[in-house]
């Protein structure tokens, strides 16, 4: 196979480790810079340049779209999917789970696990929205967040209130959610590929934090996820359209609950931690079903 991965950094593990993987099993991989790809939108001839150059002959493409510049990279990968090549996870997936209201919504709405969970917009509201959220302790979460930062813990209403007020004050969207104590600073994150499983791992949060984030210092290991969280994180990749993704979960008294699922998910600590060969699964799959023509959206 020739394959496109859409990715800005060539030096990421990640993305070394994909190119690694493609390579042993005797495809031919590209990066290529998403911010660099211009794009031709004309009529039946959907075309796009990279370098001088235009790109032809792919049958496969990985997006690895930071979450800085979704809107421009879902634009390039629904290009590739126009031109039949196919997509890793689709565009329409990946703009799904970058939006967190979205993506809890759809979770929802197919009965998956999820923390009690609130958004408003007006600042008159945060009385309401506390009450509905169940009252303090309560996290207040920054809607464009990664990495942990603007996740906040508010331990008593009135410093829930303040938190809400000063995110309103700098007129960002968020959401603020019922604090799952039992999880213990500790989450789960389950990698899915084509609807199986393929690692697991278990990140717990440095003394005293109760985000569990790897860049909030936190530290990976393998766990044995039950047979409901294995069903939890297929049904949630599901509900996403996802292909290949990263689920995390905490584990609630009343079973598992979905935090995020992650259309880019990190290879680094998950295959430090499992010693599994995640970017082979990756690889894996497109060889099977990376058929030209199978694009199932073309971009739609
Ligand atoms: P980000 O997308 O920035 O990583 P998350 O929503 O995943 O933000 O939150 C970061 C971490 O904070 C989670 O991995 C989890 O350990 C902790 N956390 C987030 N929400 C809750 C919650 N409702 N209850 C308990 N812990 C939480
Ligand atoms: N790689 C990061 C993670 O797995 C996030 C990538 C993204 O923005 O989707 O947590």
């Amino acid at each position: 196979m020739k394959i496109a991965m859409l990715a800005r950094n060539a030096n990421l593990y990640s993305h070394k480790r994909l190119k690694e993987a493609a390579e042993e099993r005797g495809h031919e991989l590209h990066i290529i810079d998403t911010l660099r790809c211009y794009m031709n939108i004309a009529a039946r001839r959907p075309e796009i340049y990279y370098q001088g150059e235009k790109l032809t002959g792919f049958d496969a493409v990985i997006p690895r779209i930071g979450a800085s510049v979704t809107f421009y990279g879902t634009a390039v990968l629904r290009q590739f999917e126009m031109m039949g090549v196919y997509p890793l996870n689709e565009s329409v997936a990946i703009g799904r789970s970058r939006d967190k209201l979205r993506s809890m919504q759809l979770l929802a709405r197919d009965g998956i696990g999820l923390p009690v969970t609130t958004f408003a917009h007006d600042p008159k509201q945060t009385e309401e929205v506390l009450k509905l959220a169940g009252g303090a302790p309560l996290v207040i979460k920054l809607l464009e967040g990664t990495q942990g930062i603007g996740v906040v813990l508010a331990d008593t209403d009135r410093s829930a209130k303040s938190v809400i007020e000063a995110f309103r004050g700098a007129g960002v969207n968020i959401m603020v959610q019922e604090f799952i104590k039992e999880a213990g600073g500790t989450d789960i994150r389950a990698i899915v590929v084509g609807g199986k499983v393929v690692a697991a791992m278990k990140r717990t949060g440095a003394e005293g934090e109760f985000r569990s984030n790897l860049h909030r210092g936190g530290s990976a290991q393998v766990v044995k996820l039950t047979a409901e969280e294995r069903a939890t994180a297929i049904r949630a990749a599901k509900s996403m359209g996802l292909n290949a993704c990263g689920v995390d979960m905490l584990r609630a008294n009343h079973g598992p609950v979905i935090m995020e699922v992650n259309s880019s998910p990190g290879l680094e600590g998950v295959e430090k931690a499992t010693g599994l060969d995640i970017a082979g699964k990756m690889i894996e799959y497109l060889e099977k079903n990376a058929t030209p023509g199978k694009t199932r959206t073309k971009g739609k």
